[in-house]
């Protein structure tokens, strides 16, 4: 592991994680490099599109309920902040929360900063963030601009928290800090582990964290069985809520990409062990998973009996899915360990997948537990797959798309717009009904359904869409512009 605390920036994911943005085979073969360490990374000759890590640092600390975020950059770098404001309101008024504005400022850093520095506007900022706000901490974030400028954004805010009395954590993120926009992540995770987590006061042997985005409350009803209480983080957490995450008893994942950092650090500076199995995404997952609880709790019985019920209670529409969607092709599209969690629910669902593409891969995670590794355990009950790595380039997963041509493409960041305009149906992963554990698988084949059953709506907007393509792509290899030797 490597998470040191002491320093303001978090190590890079790419040699942290020996992370890859281009790869073109199958699972087995990606495993089988991975596992023999002869994986190397392939870079692009062109690329179409690129992510910041610091859209994934907002995804989680813009949605804290009492914290500010002080972006330290040009007013264009907070771009999406209109967008991040309507899904913090949106999530409040689902949760039942406060619906209230995001806390943010940016200090609008322009050509003349750039030459004599923008200390002055950020700490004016931060102080005014302070005032407008009241927070219980202050997260200021890097850009590309003022890393280039050198400001001693480190030192100002440890500055600024002793002048306010508040944590106020340098959360370093500019966009060319990485060229794994998950690191983002990693950013967030870092300050929170380093600024706001305090040692446990008493430990709550019944709570587990779960790391997750808004896919809140779709535990509660097996959590509650088993005499366990699920705390949701970071979006839309508090800071209090934050503050001692350090006493829960286990922490849970939604999906690695998101929380490897979080969980491994709570795991190496306080103790609080991470739940060594795939995020519960279908049924053999889901047993996996609980089973591991029930290992780690003492409750091995009351598991068994919970799997039985639940899978009980959804045989009948688990069934009349199947009868739907046998045989039905899909091609998903996503970050690398929920992209497998969706392909393991296909599975129960009897699709057939004809391959995904995944943005990144990462060759191990901060706690490098085999357990935790959701592509060894697709393979190893589902088989192999054609599998590519795509770092989101569009026009790769357009090319793939036209050459599979299934009935359904499953999309995570990106727009299912490009299947669309194809005629192939489609849908952004994430939205609602959650899709964990046992009901949720059932709510996500009927999620699968709708979108399938009638493909009139896809075929409609492909005869009236002309993509940008040209036939010329549509013959080549996806991953033409893969530079580098395919690892043998
Ligand atoms: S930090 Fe850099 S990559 Fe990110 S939005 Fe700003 S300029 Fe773009």
């Amino acid at each position: 592991m490597s998470i040191n605390l002491s320093e303001p920036a978090v190590q890079l994911r790419e040699l942290r994680l020996k992370t890859i943005t281009g790869y073109s085979g199958d699972a087995e073969h990606l495993l089988g490099c991975t596992k023999t360490g002869t994986l190397q990374n392939r870079e692009r000759s062109f690329s179409q599109c690129g992510s910041c890590g610091a859209d994934q640092v907002m995804n989680m600390l813009l949605t804290l309920q009492d914290a500010a975020v002080v972006e330290h950059g040009p007013a264009g770098c907070g771009g999406d902040i209109p967008f991040r404001n309507g899904g913090f309101r949106t999530g409040n008024r689902r949760l039942g929360l406060d619906v209230h504005n995001v806390h943010y400022i940016n200090t609008n850093l322009d050509e003349k900063d750039v030459i004599y520095g923008g200390a002055d506007k950020l700490e004016k900022a931060i102080r005014e963030a302070r005032r407008r706000f009241d927070p219980k901490a202050i997260f200021v974030t890097t850009t590309c601009t003022s890393a280039i400028i050198g400001d001693d954004v480190p030192g100002i805010c440890d500055e600024m928290e002793r002048e306010l009395g508040i944590p106020v954590a340098a959360t370093l993120c500019e966009g060319f800090r990485t060229n794994i926009w998950a690191t983002g992540f990693d950013s967030a995770s870092h300050s929170i582990l380093r600024k706001i987590v305090k040692p446990p006061r008493k430990k709550q042997e019944d709570l587990i964290n779960v790391i997750c985005f808004t896919h809140r409350y779709h535990y509660e009803d097996v959590f509650r069985q088993l005499g366990l209480r699920p705390n949701y983080i970071v979006p839309f957490s508090t800071i209090g809520q934050l503050e001692y995450i350090s006493e829960a008893a286990a922490t849970a994942q939604y999906c690695e990409t998101l929380g490897s950092y979080l969980a491994a650090g709570l795991e190496e500076n306080y103790g609080v062990p991470e739940i060594k199995a795939p995020a519960p995404f279908g049924i053999a997952a889901s047993d996996e998973y609980l089973r591991e609880i029930g290992r780690m709790f003492h409750k091995e019985k009351d598991v068994e009996k919970v799997i039985a019920s639940e899978k009980e209670k959804i045989a009948p529409q688990l069934e009349d899915l199947r009868k739907k969607l046998s045989g039905k092709t899909a091609f998903v599209g996503a970050g690398g360990p929920l992209a497998y969690s969706i392909m393991g629910m296909l599975e129960d669902f009897d699709m057939k997948l004809t391959g995904g593409y995944i943005w990144h891969h990462d060759q191990r995670f901060d706690n490098d537990d085999p357990r935790l590794d959701v592509l060894s355990f697709h393979v190893k009950h589902f088989g192999n797959f054609p599998l590519g790595v795509c770092n989101k380039q569009s026009f790769e997963v357009v090319n793939a798309l036209n050459h599979y041509k299934p009935d359904l493409y499953i999309s995570r960041h990106m727009s299912p717009a490009w299947a669309i305009k194809l005629g192939i149906p489609g849908f952004l992963h994430g939205i609602e009904p959650s899709e964990m554990l046992y009901e949720g698988l059932i709510r996500y084949g009927e999620l699968i359904y709708h979108t399938i059953a009638n493909p009139a709506f896809a075929k409609n907007i492909a005869r009236h869409s002309k993509l940008p393509y040209t036939d010329w792509w549509f013959e080549q290899d996806a991953f033409t512009f893969l530079g580098g030797e395919a690892d043998a």
